[in-house]
């Protein structure tokens, strides 16, 4: 491993900016592409942590160095790998300066710059005891440390990250937990209400208290936040607060250089993730999405967003594959909530509905095994919405039920990436076995696609 010392001027052929899933994925793919190529990735931290991984450090992880991203496969692909701060792009000169000075004269530049958490304007957000989520090795040591320590927790933001943390810290004993929500209901920017509320519902059954469909309106307390202020009149008791409020990509560094970045959202790139600026391409978080079905600009930021768009970007570097372009983000997501999975890939109703598309719904619920007799069985729910017209194609997936759901939800991903329609779920040939999976006469993704047929024939 390379590490900075003093200031030096190197040469690389692929320089990535960024070690988190965008960079690593990025890296690891170019060198199966181009073996011969030297390849450069600088990130600024000495330890990668593996974002996904972090609600989880507080219990079931027991610690933030269970969590950290492993850089063997960087070696074991002959990735240099560089801790340092990457400060400006000289686009024309095709170099990128560090922070200590050291300079990399590059063929191609890949940034993956990631996001960082969003602090909002609230009165009082400054104050000791206020945490964010950062992807930062240290920050993250002493958050779990002052969690440890705390009593009363408030989490605000019910998006999927707010509920994650809160499940996971309502399962150390002795700390009482609260989610303050604006929306109606908590992940209702992500899910329908039904699946959002029975989230809500697995929330309150572990004792987490959720204020929904109300603002705070002020972090109080002297220097150490001891209560939030919410804009209906309550007060509530807290030691620590974190705020889960979604994140911003990181586009300083392009903006400054001169590369195209879009209003309100990341950098802008083409189908293949090449920026305006040649030779320069954005990948992750950093990077703007397009919505796989309505084209238009969506804030997804996702790990598994990031390693797709990296696999593309690498892959297409030196040459350009046709078929392997970025045909837009679907937002494919799942998260858990007390055992209970829920998932998501695709356009929901309410989106749908916002949309104008002339949609038609198929539901259908069945047991995870059978018969359902069997020891451990659980209910799967499914929600298809296939578009009225194209021949009834497959718009998105809502998913819920035990764990097997989540791998499910995958494949009503590539069902839409491939454009499924309600006629090829009535030909789906399946496997299906009493321990591992719904019954095939009740399988719920046929059975909700039938349901959508028959929804269709009677024009209901
Ligand atoms: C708590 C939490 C839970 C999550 N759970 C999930 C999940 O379950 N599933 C999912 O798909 N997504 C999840 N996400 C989202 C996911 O973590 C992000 O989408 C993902 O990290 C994006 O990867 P990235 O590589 O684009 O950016 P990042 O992970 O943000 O990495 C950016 C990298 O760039 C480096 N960098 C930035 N600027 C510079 C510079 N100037 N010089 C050098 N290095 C620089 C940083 O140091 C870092 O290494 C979660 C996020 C959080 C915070």
């Amino acid at each position: 491993m390379k590490k900075t010392n003093s200031s030096t001027k190197s040469t690389t052929d692929i320089l990535i900016i960024g070690g988190g899933p965008a960079g690593a994925v990025a890296a690891v793919t170019a060198r199966k592409n181009y073996p011969s190529k030297q390849i450069t990735l600088i990130r600024k931290e000495e330890k990668g942590i593996i974002p996904c991984g972090i609600p989880y450090i507080f219990h079931r992880l027991n610690s933030v160095d269970e969590n950290l991203m492993p850089d063997q496969p960087l070696l074991d692909n002959k990735i240099d790998l560089i801790i340092g701060e990457a400060t400006k792009i000289e686009s024309e000169k095709k170099i990128v300066i560090l922070k200590n000075k050291d300079s990399y004269n590059y063929d191609k530049l890949i940034l993956a710059l990631g996001s960082d958490s969003h602090l909002i304007p609230i009165p009082g957000a400054e104050k000791q005891g206020v945490w964010q989520i950062k992807k930062d090795y240290q920050y993250l040591k002493k958050l779990r440390e002052a969690m440890l320590k705390a009593k009363n927790i408030v989490v605000i933001g019910g998006g999927f990250i707010g509920i994650e943390l809160a499940e996971e810290l309502s399962s150390i004993e002795g700390l009482d937990i609260s989610i303050i929500e604006s929306l109606e209901c908590c992940l209702l920017t992500n899910f329908d209400k039904e699946f959002a509320l029975a989230a809500e519902e697995k929330l309150k059954k572990k004792g987490i208290k959720t204020y929904t469909g109300v603002k705070v309106e002020k972090i109080g307390g002297d220097a150490q936040v001891e209560y939030l202020q919410l804009a209906n009149g309550e007060k509530i008791a807290a030691d620590a607060v974190i705020l889960s409020i979604g994140a911003r990509p990181n586009i300083n560094l392009a903006k400054e250089a001169g590369i195209k970045t879009e209003e309100k959202g990341g950098i802008w790139v083409d189908e293949y993730l090449r920026t305006n600026i040649p030779d320069i391409l954005a990948i992750g978080d950093c990077a703007q999405t397009r919505d796989f079905i309505t084209s238009k600009n969506i804030p997804v930021m996702l790990a598994s967003v990031a390693a797709s768009e990296a696999r593309i970007a690498a892959n297409n570097l030196y040459q350009l594959k046709l078929i392997r372009e970025n045909k837009g983000t679907l937002g494919v997501f799942s998260t858990c909530v007390d055992g209970l999975v829920l998932g998501v890939a695709g356009l929901i109703e309410r989106k749908a509905k916002e949309e104008k598309f002339e949609y038609i719904i198929g539901e259908a619920q069945a047991p995870n095994h059978h018969p359902d007799k069997l020891p451990g069985t659980e209910q799967i729910k499914v929600k298809l919405i296939f578009a009225k017209s194209s021949e009834g194609l497959l718009l998105g997936a809502e998913v819920m039920g035990p764990e097997s759901v989540g791998e499910m939800l995958n494949i009503m991903a590539m069902a839409i990436q491939q454009q499924a329609t309600l006629y090829d779920f009535n030909t789906w040939q399946i496997a299906t076995h009493p321990l591992l999976t719904p019954a095939p006469t009740i399988y719920p993704f046929i059975a909700a696609a039938q349901n959508a047929m028959f929804k269709l024939k009677n024009r209901c």
